[in-house]
Order: C-alpha cells, then structure tokens, then sequence
C-alpha cells in the first residue's frame, strides 16, 4: 500500500492546485461585434468573449479606423480554410478584429485573459495598447512571432471596453485566433494563472526528477534499454507540459526566441512518440510485430527531425498527420499492452493500467485541442502523475527482477565456488594422505642419514600444503557463511600450554624464547569453541615464530574483567621479529595477502591464517589488533568475553591423560577392525598399528564391517566415513542400534569441526584426522581399547 502513497499525495496537491481552475461561461456571447455582458456577474464566473466580432481581413487597422467594418466572422477560428464574406483566408496573412463589450454596473476590477494566437498580436482597450505578443505587421519583414499568454487587469471606471485585435501570421502553418478571450474578476483569473503555473510545473518537476531517476538506475544498473526510453521519454515530456498547451515555460522566459521554443516543442512531441514507441519495443520484444515497430520508428524518427531542419512553415504542416500516427502508436500500444497481459509478463498489469490512463488524459487533451473546452485540468495532472507512476512500477519491478537475478546468481557462483574449493581440498587431501603416511613409514623402517633428511623434507612440505589446504577450506566454509561455534566447556590455560610446548622444537631450532604467562590465579573453565579458540592462537603464535629470527615470542593472557557469570580475557602475541610496516598493516587482515611478496618464498604460508583469525573472533564478538614495527616486532593482541563454565565441579585439571611413550609393543594384541576402503590408506594405518602389536582385520566398507564385527574379539574399530556400499555413518548407527558398545573411532580428512556434529549423535566416540599423524592415532587407539577408559567424546 505504501507504493501507493507517493503518488496519490502528488495528486492530491495537484488537484487541488488544478481543481480550482476557473470554469467559465463559453456561450456566444458577441453579436455583431458586441458582446453584452450587463446582466453578468463576472466576480463569479469568467466569460469567454466568444461569439461575432467585426472582422477586417488583410487589414490593420487602428482602434479610430474600425468604426468602418460591417463584417462579422466567428472569433475564435483559425483561417485556415475559412471563407469570410465570400474570401477564402489563408494561414499566412493579417487581419483586425474588433469588438465592444458592454460591462456590468459597480464592478469589482476586471482582468482579461489572452491567449497566444497564430503568430503575433496586438490588443488595444479603449484606443490604448493594452497588451501585444512579437510584432504584428502588413510585411512579413516587419513581423515578429511571439507565443505567451497574459492576465492583465483592465482599467477601472469605463462600462463599455472597445477592443481591437491585430493579429499577423506569415510562420506557421496555422493562422488567426484559436483559443477565447476571458473577461473576468481580476482576483479570480489572477489566482487561476498562477495555479496552472504552479500546476504545471509541479507536473514537469515530477516527470524530469523520475525520468533522471530512471537515467540513473539505467547508468549505474544493468543498461536495461527499456529504462533508458523511459527516462528520456519522461524528461523529454515533462517540457511539453510546460512548453505547450499553457505555455507556463515562455511566461516564466518570456524572451525566448519563438522560433526555438516552437521547434522544442514540436521536437518533444515527434521525440516522445518515438521514444514511448521504442521503450514498448524494449519492453516487451516478444509481442511487438517487429517489421511494424521498425516502420512506426523510422517515421517518428524522420519526423522528429524535421523541427530541427525545417523552416517552421513546413514542420507545422505535419502536425494533423502526426496526430493520426500516434493515435495508431496508442492503439497498437494498447494492443501490445494487453497481449502481454494476457501471456502474463512482468508488471503487464501496470502497464494496462497505465495506458488506460494515458487514453484518459490524451482524449481530453485532444478534445482540447480540436476545440472542445474542458476544464479538466485536475484530471489531466492525476492522469499524468498515474500514468507515470504505473509505469515506473513496471520498470521497478523490472529493476527488483533482474537484481534478484544477479543476487541469485552470485549466490550460485560462490555456491559453486566454495564447493568447487571443498571438493578440491578433500581430493587433494586423499593423495597427501597418502605421501604423508608413506613418508612416516619409510622413516620407521630405518632410513639412511640422507634418506632421512630427505624424507624429512617430504614430510614439511606435505604438512605445509595439508595446512593450506586446510585454510582454503576453512575460509571458503566461512565465506559462505557455514561456520558454527561449539559451547563447550573449554580450559583456556590448558589450550595455551599445548600450543606453547606443542612449538617447542621449532623454537629452539630457531634459537628463540617462546613464553607464556599467565595471571597468577588460575582461570576458571569457560564455554567456548576450543578447537576455533587453539586456531587462532595457534595462527598467531605460529606467525610470531615464523617471522622472528631472534629475541623472543611470548603469549600473554590478561583478566580484564570477571563476573559472576562472564569473564573478558586479553590475549597478546608479542615477538621481537621483522615487524610490519603501516601501510601493510591493513593489508595483511585480506585474504591472500601478505606484508611482503616476498615472504611466501622465504617464509611460506598462503596469507590467509590472518584473515581466517580474524573472521572467526569477529564471529565471536572479539576484534583482532596488530601493533607493530618494522624490525622491532609485532603484538597482535584480542580481548574476547567467555561465559564460565555453569559446571562448578569440574575444576581445571590436566584432562588429557598422559598417555606412555610411543611405546613399540604398548598395542600388543588388541584387535582392531579397521573399516577402510582406500587401499593406501589401510597400507599405512595397518603397519603402523601392526608396528605398535595390535591386530588388524580390514573391512572394505560398512557393510563388510558389520558381517566382520566379533565382539569377542575386537576392541576397537576404526571406521572410515565415506566408502562406497555402506558408509561409516549408517555402520555406526546399526552397530550401536545392535547394542554393541565398542569404541568408534572415526577416520575422517574432513575438518573436525566439519562432522563434529553428524557423529556425536551417532555414538561415535573419537575422530582420527586424516592423513594419520602416527602419535594422534596411537594415543587414540590406546586411549579407547585400554578396558579402563570409557568412551568419552573428544573431538
Ligand atoms: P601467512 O602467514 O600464511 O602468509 P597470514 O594471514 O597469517 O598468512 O599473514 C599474512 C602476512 O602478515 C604474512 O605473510 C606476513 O607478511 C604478515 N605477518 C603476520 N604475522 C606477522 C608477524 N608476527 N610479524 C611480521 N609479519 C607478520
């Protein structure tokens, strides 16, 4: 309903402004060249000096010559074509009119209304000039054209008016008098004036500011055609609705040359029409017969051109055909408007609508013009506004339409893109399974020095191209918004301590410090997302270390604020490496940037570990800061709020249980049935384990383990997810819907926080990430066999 509201106020203050156009008494009042008007009441309502008036044709007679005229004609009438007096007239000549107005006693002041007329005039009251459009003259060299209309007050105390009326036209197809002389209250016609200016611009203002709208939407949106017509369609209308008719633009400008506003106006007229023409054509291309569309354009389009290189003695000619043309353009409009309504196109029923409007206001207009006065201006101004409206609304809806279209396209593009990038990963992550478990047991099987070295030298590259392959899909899974965050219970200091001593050999390698510390008290356990919170740490710590050559790194935990039921946390990575410009500082939070092109050569690392922290403690509510300066270090630094945890027994401890040295034998003879179907994977989980003591019996995929499964025997199973004829989902389900409580662990490359949620719910007890890392899968397997360890979820 609201998109309603704009235009119905529009109307509103437009037919208000109109609706108090002054009707006025259009009767043939003058009889052989007298009108009397003694028994009028002119402050009520305005009379049109219509009617017989004197008549001198090729003549210009000055008010002390007419007394002489015994001829009458009817005033107003164009000449063309007319016969006075046995004379046929012609367009082109002069001619005096002269009438005398018998006025009414004790009248308030009067005022008259003149109108253009065909081309040039003279008005004298009482054998004074009273008011005059261009030059009327005898030679065409002496004459001026000159279109405005006037409402002048008359002069007081007289009861009789004496008017004399030259008028001269040698420049336009049309001739002599076409529209009446008002004579009315002064006050009254005043007022009316400036209401049709007002009107008429307010109109014009409406049409030009949606039409630049629709211009815009075209520029900056999808060059859709249709919008372009329309714009200019609408800014090249909204002139005539003060360039024609009242002429409301030349009493704004009166001395515009005559010339050029009369071609701007016919030049609108024959544009509009092509312009409306072609914007149907764009509007609904598949209802338009074609061939007939191209004739209608090529003739408006040569018509449009001829106010601009023509004399104005030809382009006027072409008005009355023209106006037969759009009439045909109106009905076959209206034909196409009614067929696409009829096949149900976008927003056809607007354009119904709508044209059924415009015949409204083209009728009137048009009756007008052929003579018929009808004060409907308020109607017209709704007309128009309707008209208007109803159109924009098809192309607003166009506009919505082919929006939506590219939303949804996009949203299909990085649909397929972040698919297209998952899928990619898990692929490449299934043959690095294979190089990094193949590299594990080549170094088992006691290497040479320098094949150790070698194989050494696998093994970081395909862990550096795992962890890419991690981020990419990481990030890809935050972009598209498919990132969720546990609420778990969560030991921070614990988390931190992990991290610090888990970066302990690549510390002293480098020959730097790695610190942490903490605040004196312990911190309590808080809720969160662990496995997010050790991502972020670990990222920050790991860049520390990496960009630090000397001097020292050192993770700082500071208790800004505890409540009873939250606590805010400040989490700050300081180093004393290369640092990082001013400049860059903004830069290295985008995705796949980095502070220096270099630094992928010597450094390694994708540039994405930064923006994916970022993201995901924006996600929590947390902003990541940098401070930092080249050569001297860097702090990264976070303050993020936990809620504690609501479980006020489970006091920080060490939850991880020490599990003994990766002992050779520590496995001997559990039996594992290990559910995997691909071969080089159950290659290097089965000499590992084998390597450990434990017994393995392979099923290829769920079904085979199901048929395999001794619960006598095995102790553990190992359960890939994804395998062809059963996968390890539905395996696990059926296993623990036979009631069968053995540990399940589940292999899986996806990442953890990937199907955390699908295997909680299936009774699955821990996950082993892909490509086995030896140490993760021995801890678990010995933590779920030994028959004193309950299956708690650890993922
Ligand atoms: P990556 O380390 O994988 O390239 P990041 O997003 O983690 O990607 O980091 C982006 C860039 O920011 C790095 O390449 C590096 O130029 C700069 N940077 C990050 N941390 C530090 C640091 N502690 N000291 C110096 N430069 C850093």
């Amino acid at each position: 309903m609201f998109k309603y509201f704009v235009p119905l106020v529009f109307i509103a203050i437009g037919s208000f402004i109109c609706l108090e156009a002054v009707a006025f008494d259009k009767g043939d009042i003058a009889k052989k060249g007298i009108a009397d008007l003694r028994d009028r009441n002119l402050q009520e309502k305005p009379v049109a000096l219509n009617g017989e008036w004197a008549f001198a044709w090729k003549k210009l007679l000055s008010p002390a010559a007419t007394a002489g005229i015994t001829t009458y004609t009817e005033f107003p009438k164009l000449w063309n074509g007319i016969t006075v007096d046995g004379r046929q007239l012609l367009p082109q000549g002069y001619a005096t009119y002269q009438l005398t107005v018998l006025l009414p006693k004790n009248n308030s002041p009067l005022a008259l209304f003149i109108p253009e007329f065909y081309s040039s005039y003279r008005l004298y009251v009482n054998g004074k000039i009273f008011a005059n459009n261009g030059v009327p003259d005898t030679s065409k060299k002496n004459y001026t054209p000159q279109w405005l209309t006037s409402t002048l007050a008359l002069p007081g105390n007289s009861d009789t008016l004496q008017l004399v009326l030259q008028i001269a036209n040698y420049s336009h197809a049309k001739g002599g008098p076409k529209k009446s002389i008002l004579i009315g209250d002064n006050a009254l016609l005043q007022s009316d004036r400036e209401r049709w200016i007002a009107g008429d611009f307010l109109l014009t203002g409406c049409l030009f500011m949606g039409g630049l709208f629709f211009f815009g939407l075209y520029l900056f949106g999808k060059h859709d055609k249709a919008m372009l017509f329309f714009s200019l369609f609408s800014m090249v209308y909204s002139y005539r609705i003060v360039g024609s008719s009242f002429y409301a633009f030349h009493s704004v400008f009166p001395g515009l040359n005559w010339q050029l506003t009369l071609r701007l106006e016919y030049f609108s007229l024959f544009s509009s029409v092509f312009l409306f023409v072609q914007y149907v054509r764009q509007l609904y291309p598949r209802d338009v017969y074609k061939p007939l569309a191209k004739l209608i354009s090529i003739i408006c389009l040569l018509v449009t051109v001829a106010p601009v290189v023509t004399p104005t003695l030809l382009f006027t000619q072409i008005i009355n055909p023209f106006l037969f043309l759009m009439f045909f353009c109106i009905g076959y409009v209206v034909w196409i408007f009614i067929t696409a309504y009829l096949k149900r196109r976008s927003g056809a029923g607007y354009a119904l609508a709508s044209i059924a409007v415009l015949m409204l206001v083209f009728l009137i207009i048009n009756l007008r013009y052929f003579g018929y006065e009808i004060s409907s201006r308020a109607i017209v101004f709704a007309g128009y506004v309707a008209f208007f409206f109803l159109q924009s609304l098809i192309l607003s809806f166009r506009f919505a339409w082919s929006f939506q279209q590219a939303k949804k396209q996009a949203e299909q593009g990085s649909k397929s893109k972040s698919e297209f990038l998952s899928t990619m990963s898990h692929e490449i992550r299934t043959p690095l399974n294979s190089v990094i478990g193949m590299s594990h047991l080549m170094l088992k099987n006691n290497p040479r020095k320098d094949q150790k070295e070698q194989l050494d030298v696998l093994l970081f590259s395909a862990g550096n191209l795992l962890s890419i392959v991690n981020n990419i899909l990481d990030y890809s899974k935050i972009e598209a918004g498919k990132i969720s965050f546990e609420m778990i219970e969560m030991d921070i200091e614990h988390i931190l301590h992990n991290i610090v001593s888990g970066s302990k050999n690549i510390v002293e390698e480098k020959g730097i410090l790695l610190k942490l510390k903490t605040p004196e008290t312990r911190l309590p356990m808080v809720a969160g997302d662990p496995t997010r919170f050790a991502q972020v740490i670990s990222n920050l710590v790991g860049n520390a270390i990496k960009f630090t050559e000397e001097g020292e790194v050192s993770v700082e935990v500071v208790l800004d604020k505890q409540t009873e039921d939250n606590i805010s946390l400040t989490f700050k990575i300081k180093d004393t490496g290369i640092g990082i410009s001013k400049v860059k500082q903004q830069l290295i939070f985008e995705q796949f940037t980095q502070a220096d092109s270099s630094t992928s050569r010597s450094f390694g690392g994708t540039g994405l570990g930064l923006a994916i922290s970022k993201k995901i403690l924006e996600l929590q509510g947390a902003i990541l800061h940098l401070e930092s300066e080249p050569g001297k270090g860097s702090v990264f630094y976070f303050t993020q709020t936990f809620p504690l945890s609501k479980n006020p027994g489970n006091n920080p401890v060490n939850t991880h249980k020490q599990l003994g040295k990766n002992n050779e034998m520590s496995l001997a003879g559990i039996e594992v049935l290990l559910v995997e179907d691909n071969p080089i994977n159950i290659l290097v989980a089965k000499s590992f384990l084998e390597s450990w003591g434990a017994i393995i019996e392979v099923a290829k995929n769920g079904q085979e383990a199901l048929d395999r499964l001794d619960i006598e025997r095995h102790r553990i199973i190992l359960m890939d997810l994804h395998m062809p004829v059963m996968d390890g989902f539905e395996a696990a389900r059926k296993i623990r819907e036979k009631g069968i409580t053995i540990p399940i662990i589940a292999l899986t490359a996806s990442m953890p926080g990937e199907v955390a949620k699908e295997i909680k719910g299936l009774g699955i007890d821990g996950m082993v990430l892909k490509p086995f890392v030896p140490d993760e899968l021995y801890k678990t397997v010995l933590k779920f066999s030994s028959p004193h360890v309950t299956g708690t979820v650890e993922l």
